[in-house]
């Protein structure tokens, strides 16, 4: 991006989308002396509270675009189900980083797994479902247990629907709205992992370490690090990062999320899906890290030097999951524990209301 200057602080930076990684890249922005300007259809938008501008309109509204690629001096994005129309419209008037190349792939299960193959990096094994009829071929390409898992707009775990042996397929059809899917192999892996990594304009990167991550539910509930695994998976783990990143010319930060399972007696690493963004599993970095995703993710896209991405400290971030957020007060007494709270208006079921950091003595590189 040789033509494009880089910010200086004072400038300002415009997010689209106004959730809790929203929030937490305007506050590192404002430590940078940059600000932010968030764009969001939902008035209740925890960013909000934390930028300096906003403007609340549809993401297809494009005098609204217009108007807020005017008023900013570049433009990032905090969630990957933007409508890449909504970036592509952006990119004619202002610089949007990561660009709609790095997050159309993300938005597209099936455009996703193909690319990662595409670069030779093991994936589950999956097969195109578009229509019911297809599912019996698609099955026989994964074998069962497999997932059925819509195309597009799935988060945590939503849209996906298992099929065991003796299931009738066409009830997880059913169960997934009969919409564009893909059907994928059940990985009996023995441990999830990520791998959060910054790639500045100029194609340096910097990893932080990997993250061993638990979901329940489909939801992200902990991640720790160190992960339990070898420095060769971790070092391999980061080259798979790196080499996608490389691929699609992300700018910012990029999460890799992976399986770790056992074939042959060797640790094999099978990429289940990546997210053109901060991540979740990288908020222990903003408590056990010398500079968080946050920040990482800020410099990146600024034009500015990648951060020491090493970590001071031993960490396990757990997610406060709808009630489970009423338990701050005890959190807060908790000697070694950092609280963070997403100030969203409602407590739902499923939702992620904010989390907490246990950070402990570095044990291990
Ligand atoms: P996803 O929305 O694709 O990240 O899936 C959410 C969680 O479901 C993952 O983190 C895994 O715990 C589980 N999962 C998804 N796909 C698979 C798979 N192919 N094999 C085993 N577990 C899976």
């Amino acid at each position: 991006m040789p033509d494009l200057p880089a910010l200086r602080p004072g400038m300002i930076i415009g997010i689209l989308g106004g959730g809790q990684l929203g929030r937490m890249l305007a506050m590192a922005a404002a430590e940078l002396g940059l600000s932010c300007h968030v764009y969001c259809p939902d008035p209740k938008s925890p960013a909000f509270a934390v930028a300096a501008a906003r403007t609340i309109a549809p993401y297809d509204d494009e005098s609204a675009l217009a108007a807020f690629a005017g008023a900013v001096d570049l433009v990032t994005f905090e969630f990957e189900n933007i409508p890449v129309g909504t970036v592509r419209f952006l990119e004619g008037r202002v610089a949007v980083l990561p660009g709609s190349g790095a997050l159309e792939p993300a938005q597209d299960r099936l455009a996703e797994k193909q690319l990662i193959s595409g670069l030779g990096i093991p994936v589950a094994p999956f097969a195109e479902v578009s229509r019911q009829a297809d599912i019996y071929s698609a099955l026989a390409r994964t074998g069962r247990p497999a997932i059925l898992k819509t195309r597009r707009m799935g988060y945590d775990g939503k849209g996906q629907a298992l099929i065991r042996a003796g299931d009738d397929p066409v009830a997880a059809w059913r169960a997934i709205g009969e919409v564009p899917a893909v059907l994928e192999g059940h990985i009996a892996f023995e441990r999830e992992i990520s791998v959060i990594l910054a790639r500045g304009r100029d194609g340096a990167t910097a990893a932080f370490d990997v993250t061993e991550n638990v979901h329940e539910a489909g939801i992200l509930a902990r991640s720790s690090v160190p992960a339990e695994v070898s420095a060769e998976t971790a070092a391999e783990a980061v080259s798979i990062a790196a080499r996608i990143a490389e691929a699609v010319g992300h700018v910012g930060v990029l999460a890799v999320e992976m399986f770790v399972a056992t074939i042959g007696g060797r640790p094999k690493l099978i990429v289940n899906e990546i997210a053109p963004r901060v991540h979740n599993s990288g908020h222990w970095t903003g408590d056990a890290a010398v500079a968080s995703q946050f920040e990482q993710h800020i410099r990146a896209i600024a034009g500015w030097p990648l951060g020491d991405a090493g970590r001071h400290s031993d960490a396990v971030m757990i997610n406060l999951i709808g009630q489970a957020v009423d338990n701050w007060p005890a959190l807060l007494a908790e000697p070694g524990t950092r609280v963070h709270l997403y100030g969203k208006s409602e407590t739902l079921p499923g939702r992620k209301m904010g989390h907490y950091t246990r950070i402990r003595p570095r044990s291990r590189a």
